[in-house]
């Protein structure tokens, strides 16, 4: 087990595939961002090798991000590769689901269990003013392919940016009153890259419940109140799916926090919002020994910063969000 020094078993592994991506969302990068080379990236089997080792320290949680992990080469292949890791229970994906219609179908096939799909907005213009390249229709068949492919439950991520799609939420969240889907609205936070339009049009979730409330009447807790992750989750009266809110900046969820990030250049990120990191793939790369790796992850593990520091301004300029996977 690998356990840190306030005694959180960290056992959840975010794996980012890539930071290359077939969008550019305003919140994330700008339009003429430069991606590293592919040798510098995890090759297949580094990232095999990399799961088996988080593995045998008892994480069994393994969520695939990037970039956009869809755009990976063989990304059914790693699925299926990590998804057959002795002591892996839970395989999923955070994507923008523009290429799911083609790949959900496959992937469920592989052993991919649950996907997470980001759609910001129902309105196509809207759509294409924050992800600059993005199409709603095909994120919206991305969906219902994923959905048909068993990839369920369904949960859907929108990023809430002021004078882009604040007003979206009230329509977002009725999908829920048809569909079983959890949908979550994230507080927009600052890394390098975007900072200005991260830090000034930020929308709370407070804001965010508030404007949903006024539209469609008070929300009921779900979940016995319990996080589901980092959502807080509540249900519009007689609604199928749940809404929940992701309020990392306003009120963070870091006592709870289990995760470790390893970013597509083989680097481990204890904390989404904290600079420090702990190479792995250069000593692997070196020539170092499984030992000598999993030292490295378990000192990592204990050294796990308590929480970000975004209330004490300290925003993380050291890696844009598609170098990190979010
Ligand atoms: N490309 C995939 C996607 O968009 O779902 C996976 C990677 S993306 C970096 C992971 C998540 O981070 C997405 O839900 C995205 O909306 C969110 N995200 C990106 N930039 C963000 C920011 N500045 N603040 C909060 N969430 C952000
Ligand atoms: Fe790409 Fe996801 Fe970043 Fe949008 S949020 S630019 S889809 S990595």
């Amino acid at each position: 087990m690998a356990i840190d020094r306030f005694g959180r078993n960290i056992h959840y592994l975010r794996i980012s595939l890539t930071d290359h991506c077939n969008l550019r969302c305003i919140y994330c990068m700008p339009e003429d961002m430069t991606f590293r080379p592919n040798s510098e990236l995890m090759q297949d089997d580094e990232i095999l090798l990399f799961t088996r080792l988080f593995a045998s320290l008892g994480f069994d949680k393994i969520r695939l991000t990037g970039g956009e992990p869809t755009v990976r080469a063989h990304v059914v292949d790693i699925v299926r590769g990590i998804a057959s890791t002795p002591g892996i229970r839970s395989v999923s994906m955070t994507t923008n689901g523009m290429l799911l219609s083609r790949l959900a179908g496959p992937l469920a096939e592989a052993g991919l269990q649950r996907v997470n799909v980001s759609i910001d907005t129902l309105n196509p213009h809207k759509f294409k003013r924050l992800t600059r390249w993005g199409k709603f229709e095909d994120v919206w068949s991305g969906i219902q392919a994923a959905e048909e492919a068993g990839l369920t439950p369904i949960k859907l991520n929108a990023v809430v940016v002021k004078g882009y799609n604040e007003e979206d939420v009230v329509d977002l969240a009725r999908l829920t009153l048809e569909h079983p889907w959890q949908m979550r609205f994230i507080e927009m936070m600052p890394f390098a890259e975007a900072t200005d339009i991260q830090t000034q049009q930020v929308v709370t979730a407070a804001q965010i419940k508030e404007r949903i409330e006024a539209a469609i009447g008070p929300l009921e807790v779900a979940n016995n109140g319990r996080l589901d992750g980092e959502a807080r989750l509540f249900r519009i009266p007689g609604a199928q799916g749940d809404v929940g809110f992701i309020s990392s900046v306003t009120m963070p969820f870091c006592a709870s926090c289990t995760r470790a990030r390893l970013t597509a250049d083989g680097v481990l990120r204890m904390c989404l919002l904290r600079e420090k990191e702990i190479d792995l793939l250069s000593p692997l790369r070196a020539g170092a020994s499984l030992d000598d790796l999993r030292q490295l992850i378990l000192e990592a593990v204990w050294f796990k910063p308590w929480g970000h520091g975004l209330a004490e301004g300290a925003i993380p300029l050291n890696r844009a969000m598609n170098q990190i996977g979010g």
